[in-house]
């Protein structure tokens, strides 16, 4: 999972990399390990920094980013090192001069190496999926033939990138002097939206991976990208836009549920809405099973809005139970086991007068590993709960994600290879509850959706080998 954004500013006299920066900053939740920004004047002028964007950048390294125009990147490396010849941007000299953002993960990337490695004699040099995006998309502009590009040569090479090249990308490039382009893969899984800002001077336009950075930026969201669906900001700010090569809309709904903030939407509802909605319906399945809590309270700070829809729908207090360490990095984005569980346990301290004595609902946005829901039962025991539910505001995740979101094999699922009541026992609950899948798939009924880590439908229909190829791969999303 990245965090994506490119912006066409107002006039050529301002420069848009505070803006760049100050957008990072707003998507940073959707990867700490870099951050990187390309403007554009008569050349490319691009800094990549190991770290989160609002500490990296030092004002001597971006006196030299001038241009109204420009990309920026805050990546989450899945697998392995991070290393800074990974980080996005990534720029290509010809044709044209192209530079490239994307948020997502390919899944033919064997494919797609030999390719252009005995056709082009292109040599992949990173592990990230992003050159495979940046190189077809230059050879598929390059065949178009125009001196200049047109929204029609673009979008022949949105096309041309979109038949060959499988998986999830929401991705925005940067035509140097001709250009912006953003476009998704032919299901839309990954976030991509347009927004406008009105000025004196005219307007800007900034393509985002949340609505929460045109907030803070002062944009107004005007479009989300559906399923191939590419737009094009010509070199006056005119916007063409084309359906692309599309198959049925599957939307990653784990963006509603964990991924985005709660403060972002997408498809004209706010994350945070839904997230209560989830829980109205998580209070249903209390009834039927006939638990009755005395308190709810939220693992923070994802579990909140859906603490808050639980506790609404069953008349019980909401309370603040368990309180976070802010200096704490999201265990779920951290790369090692070993580092997932040291963060885990520096990561929340109890309130014992909340929870002595009481039947606690204890509310998180999911349950992957399991391995922050055990702590999490464990501090509430030892605070003295007389009886824990732990709640999981998704329904049980089972399968991996091949698009873009590092999930573990399913082996270290919890819920992959036990029981509700196994799943319960080895998290030391009275009971886990969960909203069944159908409950997620009416909630979001008429969107279209990815569930795959939930339900193991993979909207792109790999084959068995290719997703065996993947787990072995292991080198999976913004790489
Ligand atoms: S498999 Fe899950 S996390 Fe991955 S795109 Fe689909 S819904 Fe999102």
């Amino acid at each position: 999972m990245c965090g994506i954004l490119g912006i066409v500013g107002v006039n050529e006299k301002e420069d848009v990399y505070n803006e760049l920066i100050c957008g990072l900053t707003t998507l940073q939740h959707r990867g700490q390990d870099s951050a990187g920004l390309v403007t554009f004047d008569r050349t490319f002028h691009l800094e990549k920094k190991l770290g989160v964007a609002s500490e990296v950048f030092k004002q001597n390294d971006l006196d030299s980013c001038r241009g109204a125009w420009g990309l920026g990147h805050t990546r989450y490396a899945t697998q392995g090192e991070t290393r800074l010849m990974d980080a996005q941007p990534f720029t290509l000299n010809h044709p044209y001069g192209i530079a490239m953002v994307h948020n997502g993960n390919i899944t033919n990337f064997e494919q797609l190496r030999e390719n252009l490695a005995q056709d082009h004699r292109y040599l992949i040099e990173t592990s990230n999926d992003l050159e495979f995006l940046l190189y077809t998309f230059g050879l598929e502009l390059e065949k178009t033939g125009m001196f200049r590009v047109t929204p029609e040569s673009v979008f022949q090479a949105v096309e041309g990138v979109q038949r060959k090249v499988q998986g999830a990308y929401a991705t925005i490039a940067l035509i140097a002097g001709q250009g912006m382009v953003a476009f998704t893969d032919p299901c839309g899984i990954r976030p991509l939206l347009l927004g406008r800002k009105d000025t004196e001077t005219g307007p800007a336009y900034a393509f985002a991976s949340e609505t929460k950075c045109f907030d803070y930026l002062g944009y107004t969201p005007i479009h989300q990208l559906g399923a191939g669906e590419a737009i094009f900001i010509d070199a006056n700010k005119k916007i063409h836009t084309h359906s692309g090569v599309s198959k049925r809309q599957a939307f990653c709904v784990f963006e509603y549920i964990y991924l985005s903030q709660a403060d972002t939407s997408f498809h004209g509802r706010l994350v945070a809405s839904d997230r209560e909605k989830l829980g109205h319906v998580i209070a249903k399945r209390f009834q039927e099973r006939g638990f009755d809590p005395d308190i709810v309270i939220d693992v923070p700070s994802s579990g909140y809005f859906f603490a808050q829809g639980l506790a609404e729908a069953l008349g019980i207090p909401y309370k603040k139970g368990l309180i976070k360490n802010n200096q704490a990095k999201r265990s779920f984005i951290s790369p090692t086991q070993a580092l997932r569980k040291k963060i885990v346990h520096q990561k929340h301290n109890p309130l014992k007068t909340v929870i002595q004595g009481k039947k606690v609902a204890v509310v998180d946005d999911s349950i992957v590993r399991g391995t922050t829901s055990k702590h999490i039962c464990d501090l509430i025991r030892r605070a003295g709960a007389e009886a824990v539910y732990f709640v999981s505001g998704a329904p049980a995740i089972k399968h991996p994600c091949i698009y873009g979101v590092d999930m573990p094999d399913p082996g270290e699922m919890v819920a992959a290879i036990r029981t509700e009541e196994e799943v319960a026992e080895f998290m030391g609950a009275d009971a886990v509850v969960y909203p069944s899948l159908e409950d997620m798939r009416s909630l979001y009924q008429g969107i279209g959706i990815c569930d795959a880590c939930f339900s193991g439908e993979y909207p792109s229909n790999v084959s068995e080998e290719t997703l065996e190829a993947i787990r072995q791969e292991k080198v999976l999303s913004c790489r």
